[in-house]
């Protein structure tokens, strides 16, 4: 084990005890002197032993935070990564400097960037959208909890199938991982639907890229997380569509493109 590997048990352990016990991670530390009840240290050895074999504590605890929110989300669902937050922020910008209201969602998942948005951009009215029935339901369960509902409507489609009007934004962290790295990739508890991007992890950058001028009114945008190494491909894709001017990346806080702007 080095050092990063004992910080993260470590987090993850009081991640765990924090949430056994109805409190924050900070409260710990004054409950040092506290005895478990026997029914809580149970619970406690058996997510330990979950944990060190792999199994993600978020699914254990069933929260995650993402842009100071708490969200709610199990296996139906993949854990939103801090990664995404910077798409949520490039969305967030445009969206107000250019006061573009109307949203479409891809993929939406849990509901993380849906109701990010309407969080922090009173404006924005938004149509989210999965393939997955149980996503859904975490999704409107996420808006209700956090008091989005009113502004976000969740619609079952695959992609645009059941989307008949145009937008100012479209947003997406579609699944992007090679099908034949999922395996290897120790993600084995979040659910493949969520990851796979088919054969060379861009089959929903084609779809949005090549549909979305469609769904967009003109001078409207797609914003897109992307995996690490597929800038190039991404932008290739835009630009044989030739539906669109400006072509920008947008680096993750680690320094990995993440985020792909396209506008019509
Ligand atoms: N960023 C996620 C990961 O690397 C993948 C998310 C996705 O496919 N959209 O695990």
């Amino acid at each position: 084990m080095n050092e990063k590997n004992i910080d993260e048990a470590s987090l993850k352990t009081r991640i765990l005890l924090a949430s056994i016990l109805s409190c924050n991670r900070e409260e710990l530390i004054i409950k040092t002197e506290e005895i478990l009840k026997k029914e809580d240290e149970e619970k406690f050895l058996d997510g330990i032993e979950r944990i060190s074999k792999g199994y993600p504590v978020e699914y254990i605890t069933n929260t995650k935070e993402f842009m100071k929110m708490k969200f709610f989300v199990n296996e139906s669902v993949l854990i939103p990564r801090y990664d995404t937050e910077i798409l949520v922020e490039e969305v967030l910008k445009i969206a107000k400097n250019e006061n573009k209201k109307e949203i479409l969602e891809l993929c939406t998942g849990s509901g993380i960037i849906s109701i990010s948005l309407t969080k922090y951009f009173e404006e924005a009215k938004i149509i989210a959208t999965d393939i997955s029935d149980e996503a859904l339901n975490i999704a409107k369960r996420n808006a209700r909890s956090l008091g989005q509902e009113e502004r976000i409507k969740f619609v079952k489609s695959d992609m645009f199938e059941k989307i008949n009007r145009k937008f100012d934004i479209i947003v997406s962290n579609p699944p992007y991982i090679k099908t034949d790295i999922i395996e290897e990739y120790s993600l084995e508890y979040e659910p493949k639907i969520a990851l796979d991007g088919g054969e060379d992890g861009l089959k929903f950058y084609r779809i949005i890229i090549e549909e979305g001028d469609k769904y967009l009114n003109e001078g409207g945008f797609i914003i897109l997380e992307i995996g690490y190494d597929q800038k190039e491909e991404v932008i290739e894709i835009a630009k044989t569509s030739n539906q669109y001017k400006n072509v920008t990346c947008v680096k993750d806080l680690n320094g990995n493109d993440r985020v792909i702007i396209v506008q019509r």
